[in-house]
């Protein structure tokens, strides 16, 4: 059979990693700020999440969700705590989409409505309502359910108002991204995210925050809507929560309340990716990888703001983009091919930055040096 190529790709094969490293399969070394599309949390064969997860495969992989799995509560718990949300619920799955689609079902059970408000550029998956909600029409399909999403322009508070001024008692749902990725690193303003908030509480509509590729630490606080100082009603995560083992979650607030049945899935939080996600936490908390996340993020863009030819750098914590003029297009291919460093894109020329959270100033000085090199060419 022949491989389907899903994503166009360069003939590179990486074969080993450590840390912000990683080398392909003729020893050439090189550094990782893209780290799988902000999956890479805590860095690659992080000792103590090799020693976790082989550990629990050496006594249990997988066994039925329908027995109790204390591994779960274990992940419940501390997920409560290092997000400052100890009163939501955690149902577990194995992806974002599949976290955003259960994140839209439950707010459309809750409150019996249809209608879904998304943004221009937003990104939310590949399944039936998750890429219905997606600003991509490329990706979508008949059988997907576009007649229910009302598109506004992005960090538009008068759109939001007269949206819900005219159709608030119809409106299911409002799904955001606190940073979008895929779209090119846009951060919603705190006004933004305030105003989401007060209208979704006023007009009985569920606020989704979606923190696929934005939460679990990588802005500096759990999620990235955390700045705006708002609770959301669900907030929905993947990527990084399990440093490359598949798993996804929602986290819901207290005030929703799922029947069994209404969510499930077979592998959903089965032992292996819950010992991930609970090395993740535990090696965030450890090392404090929020805080680095912060402190070498905070650096990355003061230093990027500072160099020249660039349009615009945006992002917070370890999010970043960096917006260049047309003509620098090469930029992102150069970096690689010359100086060895993997990193993300957004159309039409963004350079996306997604390393893990444990990046060090060396390797952020060593970015700084090739892209300044790159832009003076
Ligand atoms: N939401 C956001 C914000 C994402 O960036 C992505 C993936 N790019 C998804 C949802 C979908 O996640 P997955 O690929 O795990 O289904």
């Amino acid at each position: 059979m022949k491989l389907f190529d899903v994503y166009p790709i360069n003939n590179i094969e990486i074969v080993k990693g450590q840390g912000s490293l990683v080398w392909d399969d003729k020893g050439q070394q090189y550094l990782d700020l893209y780290g799988g599309h902000a999956v890479i949390s805590i860095g690659h064969t992080h000792p103590h999440y090799v020693e976790r997860l082989t550990q629990q495969l050496g006594k249990l992989g997988f066994y039925s969700n329908s027995i109790k799995i204390p591994l779960q509560e274990e992940l419940a718990d501390k997920l409560g705590k290092v997000s400052g949300r100890e009163d939501y619920q955690l149902f577990l799955c194995n992806s974002g989409a599949e976290a955003n689609e259960n994140a839209l079902k439950l707010a459309s059970f809750a409150n019996g409505r249809k209608k879904v408000v998304a943004f221009t550029k937003a990104f939310h998956g590949r399944t039936s309502l998750a890429v219905s909600a997606t600003d991509n029409p490329k990706i979508i399909a008949p059988v997907n359910q576009t007649e229910n999403v009302v598109f506004l322009p992005h960090n538009d508070v008068d759109a939001l108002k007269t949206l819900f001024a005219e159709q608030g008692n119809e409106i299911c749902a409002v799904i955001i991204e606190g940073i979008q990725g895929v779209g090119g690193i846009q951060v919603a303003s705190d006004e933004f995210l305030q105003s989401i908030r007060s209208l979704c509480t006023q007009y009985g509509a569920y606020f989704i925050a979606d923190s696929v590729q934005c939460g679990y630490g990588r802005s500096g606080k759990f999620y990235a809507s955390d700045f705006a100082g708002v609770d959301a009603d669900i907030y929905t995560m993947a990527k990084g929560m399990g440093n490359g083992f598949p798993i996804g979650g929602i986290s819901i607030s207290p005030a929703l309340k799922p029947w069994h049945g209404m969510l499930g899935t077979t592998f959903g939080g089965n032992h292996l990716a819950c010992a991930a996600a609970l090395a993740v936490l535990e090696v965030m908390e450890q090392e404090h990888l929020m805080d680095n996340a912060a402190k070498i993020g905070g650096y990355l863009i003061q230093e990027l703001q500072k160099l020249n030819h660039i349009k615009e750098v945006r992002g917070k914590g370890l999010m970043i983009g960096i917006d260049l003029p047309e003509e620098l297009n090469q930029v992102k291919k150069n970096l690689l091919f010359n100086h060895h460093i993997f990193t993300g894109e957004a159309k039409p020329n963004v350079i996306r930055l997604l390393p893990a959270l444990n990046l060090t100033k060396e390797h952020a000085d060593r970015f700084l040096e090739a892209l300044s090199k790159e832009l003076k060419a």
